[in-house]
Order: structure tokens, then C-alpha cells, then sequence
């Protein structure tokens, strides 16, 4: 096939359960390709010398070579390239924000549509899975120097995964009663099913790896005593779970549900309606998956309230148009100001117009109040999700840097924190950010621990860690 009739190809659309239907369940949306569909979007891409999409994805994935053995039919050998790098494809092929990192870099972009190359890197994943191929290799000989991880997302899932592998026994300390992170108790079930998690820690398990739920650190056991306890590295992956307050008169009021506490309580099983006419606060991921899973636990009229417009939303554009299609409007240019309530529950929120002012070097403009501009919003719900922040409760008893956004402090190219046995990657060090960077983070930080553990060179023959 010449370039022109690559040209040619438009791009393939995955198959997706119609939004009437999808709203009433949590089941996953979107259902990926077809053979057929697959080697049509795979013959799209145009094998660039240097290629831009490589550069754009955070953990630097080697996507023309799992595309040109994808549509050479080698799609195991396609798998395989891609699992070098990528400690868990199965969810990144899903999350990842890919217009903003590979696919916002393809430069088919530049004069249409460009590959897509999540959904190419699902195809993998799901052919694997239909033709019964493991989706991890076999473990190395266990070693006897251990390691333990202090949270059970992407970054420690990626460190234990990497660390297993090396063959280093490694325990995964977890506070909460499910693993993943918030792969488990933020995103929803719609966009990542449960199943996918819970095959990336069968087989971390199946490589030795402990799993400890329901523990603390840093109030039930202390970084210490796990040092006590023999551990003779840490890897701190705390994620950024407190959510960011509005600071606004009566967001203490009944019917204020804060969107990763929201979020949290629903996919631990809490029944929760949030009644009929539902706000929600922001512009993100965070608020998209805040409105629609209230949509699918009975609110009839949910909306988002963003104070600056559509085209500045951080949210991806195919989760926006999931959103739309819905049937959830997002009120642009408004804030709340106040909430307003009655015997201690909310009932209006009042909000000002905004309007865009000076903007920054990126571009990116501040929202300036337009004085006098109140309305009130008729309200049984409001969901204020607007970033979320890093909690370092696990690092009581030891003296480590912060920076005055309370993230933790690491060395840029080893991921090693100011005390040489602990190190960090993910959310704890970047706060709230994505999957993808968590597992670049992590990826470097077990290179780091594995050569600490060896008493090795911690930077010899390394660049830079630097994720697009
Ligand atoms: C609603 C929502 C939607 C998102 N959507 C996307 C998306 O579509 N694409 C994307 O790329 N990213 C998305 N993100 C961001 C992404 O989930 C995070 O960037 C990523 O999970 C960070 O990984 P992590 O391992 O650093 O932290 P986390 O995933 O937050 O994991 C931290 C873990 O540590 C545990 N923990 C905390 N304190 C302790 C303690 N003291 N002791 C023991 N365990 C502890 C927590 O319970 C948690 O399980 C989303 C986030 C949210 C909240």
C-alpha cells in the first residue's frame, strides 16, 4: 500500500452501546475493534522515521513497531513490543488520555484524524485474551532482599510488576479494602472494567507478589517498622486522594458530595442517588465521571458547571462527546459563589457569569468574575470537582522533602527521596496527573531500587527521567 492509500483509509470507529441504553448500567461503553477494523486503522499509519507519536506518549511506548507487526498479522510478537515498556496495556489501551499524548502527536493529525492508537493497543490486549495467551511472562527466581509498596495503583502496580519480574519478593501495603487505585475507586466501571484490574494483580500474585488490604501506613504501621520488618526499600505511591475544597460559604451543608469522596463511596458499593437536579463542579476527567455515573444512579437532570468554556476544558474530547451524547449540557463561563440552604440541606446554588481575561504564555486564559452577574441554580446536589490533593499520612516518623504543594520530593533521574531507602513515582510526586506518568515514574523508580538493592550505581549510563 503506497502512502496515498493510506491516506485514503478513513479512521475506524470502535463499537459502542447506544447512549440511551448505556446510561442504565455501569457496563463498559466502548468495545473496541474488529479483525477488519484493526488492520484498517493499522494500514492507516504511516511508519514516520522519526516518530512523533513515540515522543508524545509518556512511557515512550514503541507504537510503529506494534503497528507494523499488528498488520503483519503478528499480533502476539505486536503484544510483546508493546508490554516492554508498558507494564499494563489492558488499561492504558483504555484510560490513557490519548488525543493530549500519542495520538494528539500523530502527525495525520496535523490534516485529519490520527491513528488510533489506543485502540490499536486494545485490539492487542483483546486478541490475547480471546485466543488464550497470557498477557504476562513468567517470574524470575526469588531473590531474598524485599521490598515493600505503600499503595496498590498504576505506580505500585507498575513497580511490584517490574520488581516481581527481577525476581525481588515485594509486599503491596493498601489502606483500602479493593486494589487499583483510583483505577478502582475513581474511574468508573463504565470506562475500565473491574475484570481488567483484577487480572493485573492475578498475575502479580502468581508472581509472588504479597498483597496486604485494609493497612494504613503511616497510622497502622509506620515507614520504620516495615524498615524493621526487613524491607529494605520503600516505594511510596499515595496517589492524590483528598478532594480540593470550593471555599465557598455552605459547602459543609448536607448534599455537598466532594467528586473522589463521590466517586469512592460509589464504587465501594454504597447505594447513593443524589437526587433529581444534580451540579457538578469542574472541567476534568474527575467532573465528566462525577456527572455521567450520577446519570446512571438515577438523577434525571445533571449538569456541569465550568468556569471557563468548552474548548479550554482539560477533559479528553472523547469523553466530553460520551458526556454530551448523555444528555448532560455544561453551563459554561459560571462558578458557584455560594450554596444556599434550608434545615441544614442545600437547595440553590447561586453562581456568577465569568468571562475570560488576561492568558497566559501557554495560552491558556484566566477567568475574571463579571461583577453583578449572579443567578441561582434550583439544586438537590452539587459535586464540586476540582483537583484533588496529595495526603502524606504514610510518611509519619520520617523526615522526607515536600514542596509546598505537600507532593513528595524525588530525585528527577532515580525517583529516590531525600532518605536513600524510599522512593516515589505517580500522583505522590506529580499530584493529580495520569495513569501513563505513573507508570513512566514507576518504571524508573524499580530500574532505581533494583540497582539500590544491588549495590549499584543508582545513575550510571541513565538520561533524564522525562515523561511527555
Ligand atoms: C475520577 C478519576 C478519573 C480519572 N481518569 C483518568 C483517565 O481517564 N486517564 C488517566 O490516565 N488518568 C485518569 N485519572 C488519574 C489516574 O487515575 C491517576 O493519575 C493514577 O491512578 C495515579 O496513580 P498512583 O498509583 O500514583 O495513585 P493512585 O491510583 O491514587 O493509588 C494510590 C493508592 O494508595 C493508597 N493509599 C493512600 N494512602 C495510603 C496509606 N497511607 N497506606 C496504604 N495505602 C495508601 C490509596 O488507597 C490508593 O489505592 C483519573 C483520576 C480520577 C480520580
Amino acid at each position: 500500500m503506497d502512502v496515498k492509500e493510506r491516506m485514503a483509509i478513513s479512521r475506524q470507529k470502535p463499537r459502542e452501546l447506544v447512549p440511551a441504553e448505556r446510561i442504565k448500567h455501569f457496563d463498559e461503553v466502548t468495545a473496541g475493534y474488529d479483525h477488519q477494523n484493526a488492520i484498517l486503522e493499522a494500514e492507516r499509519c504511516l511508519q514516520c522515521k522519526k516518530p512523533k507519536c513515540r515522543e508524545g506518549c509518556p512511557i515512550h511506548n514503541d507504537i510503529p513497531r506494534f503497528i507494523r507487526l499488528l498488520r503483519e498479522g503478528k499480533i502476539e510478537e505486536a503484544y510483546w513490543a508493546d508490554r516492554e515498556t508498558n507494564s499494563m496495556p489492558a488499561i492504558c489501551s483504555r484510560v490513557c488520555p490519548h488525543e493530549f499524548q500519542c495520538e494528539g502527536a500523530c502527525v495525520r493529525g496535523k490534516k485529519g484524524e490520527p491513528v488510533a492508537i489506543g485502540m490499536l493497543e486494545r485490539y492487542l490486549v483483546d486478541w490475547m485474551v480471546a485466543n488464550g495467551k497470557n498477557l504476562a511472562k513468567s517470574c524470575a527466581l526469588p531473590r531474598d532482599r524485599k521490598v515493600a509498596i505503600i499503595g496498590s495503583g498504576p505506580a505500585g502496580m507498575t513497580v511490584a510488576y517490574h520488581l516481581a519480574h527481577a525476581g525481588f519478593p515485594c509486599t503491596i501495603f493498601e489502606s483500602l479494602p479493593v486494589l487499583g487505585g483510583m483505577l478502582s475507586v475513581g474511574i468508573p466501571s463504565y470506562r475500565l472494567p473491574r475484570s481488567i484490574i483484577a487480572a493485573e494483580f492475578e498475575s502479580l500474585k502468581n508472581c509472588g507478589v504479597k498483597i496486604v488490604t485494609d493497612t494504613v501506613i503511616g497510622r497502622d504501621k509506620s515507614l520504620q517498622q516495615l524498615k524493621d520488618d526487613g524491607f529494605e526499600a520503600v516505594f511510596i505511591a499515595v496517589g492524590a486522594h483528598a478532594s480540593r475544597k470550593l471555599g465557598i460559604e455552605g459547602e459543609e451543608l448536607d448534599g455537598v458530595y466532594h467528586g473522589v469522596d463521590y466517586l469512592r463511596k460509589i464504587n465501594l458499593g454504597e447505594d447513593m442517588n443524589l437526587g433529581q437536579n444534580v451540579v457538578v463542579v469542574g472541567g476534568g476527567n474527575v467532573a465528566i465521571d462525577c456527572a455521567r455515573t450520577a446519570l446512571r444512579t438515577g438523577s434525571d437532570k445533571v449538569f456541569i458547571l465550568y468556569r471557563r468554556t468548552k474548548a479550554e476544558m482539560p477533559a479528553s474530547q472523547a469523553e466530553i462527546h460520551h458526556l454530551e451524547e448523555e444528555g448532560v449540557k455544561i453551563e459554561m463561563l459560571a462558578a458557584p459563589v455560594k450554596i444556599h440552604g434550608e434545615n441544614g440541606r442545600l437547595n440553590k446554588i447561586e453562581c456568577i457569569r465569568m468571562q475570560l481575561g488576561e492568558c497566559d504564555t501557554s495560552g491558556r486564559c484566566r477567568p475574571v468574575k463579571i461583577e453583578g452577574s449572579n443567578f441561582m441554580i434550583d439544586a438537590d446536589a452539587i459535586v464540586p470537582a476540582i483537583s484533588q490533593d496529595v495526603d502524606l499520612e504514610a510518611i509519619n516518623g520520617v523526615e522526607l522533602e515536600r514542596t509546598r504543594w505537600n507532593t513528595l520530593v524525588v530525585d528527577d533521574l532515580t525517583m529516590q527521596a531525600s532518605a536513600d531507602w524510599i522512593f516515589s513515582g505517580g500522583d505522590t510526586v506529580l499530584g493529580p496527573q495520569t495513569v501513563a506518568k505513573a507508570v513512566f515514574q514507576a518504571k524508573e523508580a524499580a530500574e532505581s531500587m533494583i540497582r539500590f538493592l544491588e549495590g549499584r550505581d543508582l545513575k550510571e549510563g541513565r538520561a533524564v527521567a522525562e515523561s511527555a
